[in-house]
């Protein structure tokens, strides 16, 4: 915050004494805008620091003298076309410059003060006001529309859809799937929306499954929020390193280059990873999704297709049996199978198939999100945080949006961006 300590020598001469209300002293980045002529402007291209001064009086070498004088707090040449600036100029006839104003976004200014024959420059914050909010919604026909009506922005929705981008599928939400949000909205001067704070808590209903989301720091060095579930499993989740829990041996590694002697040595690519393991052993999802194949073909067997989000799939061959069906919703290691030798397997084993982007590949040469999970140590302290968060989530009464237009948006593919 800046304090204009410039002292103006007095000389009006005829002042107005016969005003009935003094006029509202208004400040604006800490002056007292009525003592000068105010001009609000945008940077053209092209417009230097130098050009825009000229216009308002300023010549050179003063400006060459401002310049160097505050280039530790501000680079001239780093203004850009497009910012909004405020001259605060002197109100006499020669309507010469005397403070530039050149605001970053709506929040920060660095504020330019050569009013003096001492130059200023400084950093300017209006104070932000954080206001916690609530919302429910019920899903008609997608998160976006939805959000719309709510009169939420897009910006909120992507934050939720990053939140849940390893739990939900967005595109698998379904007509009549609820949420619950607990956010933030900061304010500038307690009245301009100046965009979301954080998400503290969400919880998404789909398919009979509450899938809370918690922000949670805890690394209170680095101080990095992640999200986490009602039992403190990260949201953004690693996948599980195999769809087995334990004794298992991998039997065959993803090879592209694999030649089989009973093929006459010829290329045969192994496009997954071969957990060998008794028969009946569970066999779990690696990452939470939407089961998108369960079905029995060809070499393949009985076979499970998980999509994890719009990047990742896996898929489990040659089971026993199959314990979940096309469009079911499957969290991070729930079971969905049992080890078999249905289709083309010389013994009993799971083949883990990997796709990222539509391709196979091999998951162990992956890199995939690099979140560390809740320390057990800390799960108490967990518990005990979203305790309140919890209670408060489940009182939020649950909204009636509006219906959204769903026939504009039927068959178009939801509009949420995912990675
Ligand atoms: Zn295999």
């Amino acid at each position: 915050m800046i304090i204009s300590s410039c002292k103006k020598a007095e000389t009006t001469k005829n002042k107005i004494v016969e005003i009935p209300t003094p006029p509202k002293e208004i400040f604006e980045y800490g002056y007292n805008i009525k003592d000068y002529k105010v001009i609000h402007d945008t940077i053209k291209s092209g417009e230097s620091f130098g050009v825009i001064l000229d216009k308002y009086h300023v010549f050179y070498p003063k400006i060459n003298q401002i310049s160097i004088s505050i280039k530790d707090v501000f680079d001239v040449r780093r203004i850009r076309a497009g910012k909004p600036y405020t001259i605060l100029a002197s109100k006499d006839s020669t309507e010469k410059a005397k403070i530039f104003i050149y605001k970053h976004n709506k929040i920060k200014a660095t504020i330019v003060d050569f009013s003096d024959s001492i130059i200023k420059a400084s950093i300017y914050k209006k104070s932000i006001k954080t206001v916690e909010k609530e919302v429910s919604g019920v899903i008609y026909s997608n998160l976006s529309n939805t959000m719309d009506s709510l009169h939420l922005s897009a910006n909120l929705t992507y934050r939720i859809a990053d939140i849940y981008a390893w739990t939900l599928d967005f595109y698998k939400l379904q007509k009549g799937d609820k949420f619950k949000f607990i956010y933030e909205e900061k304010f500038i001067d307690d009245t301009i929306f100046a965009g979301y704070g954080k998400v503290k808590a969400a919880v998404f209903k789909h398919k009979k499954r509450k899938l809370y989301a918690y922000r949670f720091i805890a690394d209170s060095i680095k101080k990095i929020p992640e999200y986490y579930d009602d039992e403190g499993k990260m949201l953004r989740s690693v996948f599980l390193k195999s769809p087995i829990k334990f004794q298992y041996r991998i039997s065959s590694k993803f090879n592209l280059n694999r030649r089989i002697k009973f093929y006459g040595y010829k290329r045969r690519p192994h496009r997954g990873t071969d957990f060998a393991a008794k028969i009946g052993t569970p066999i779990m999802t690696t990452a939470s999704g939407t089961v998108v194949e369960s079905k029995r073909r060809g070499g393949n067997g009985n076979y499970v297709k998980v999509k994890h989000n719009g990047t990742y799939s896996t898929q489990y061959l040659h089971m026993k049996s199959r314990k979940v069906k096309k469009g079911d919703y499957v969290k991070q290691g729930d079971i969905i199978g049992y080890v078999g030798m249905t289709g083309n397997t010389g013994g009993p084993h799971v083949c883990y198939r990997f796709w990222k982007y539509g391709k196979q590949v091999d998951p162990l040469k992956q890199k995939l999100p690099s979140a560390k999970p809740l320390k057990k140590s800390l799960k108490p302290k967990y518990l005990e945080f979203i305790k309140p968060l919890k209670e408060q989530l489940d009182a939020i009464s649950p909204s009636e949006n509006p219906v959204e237009n769903t026939f504009v948006t039927e068959n178009i593919p939801q509009n949420v961006i995912k990675k």
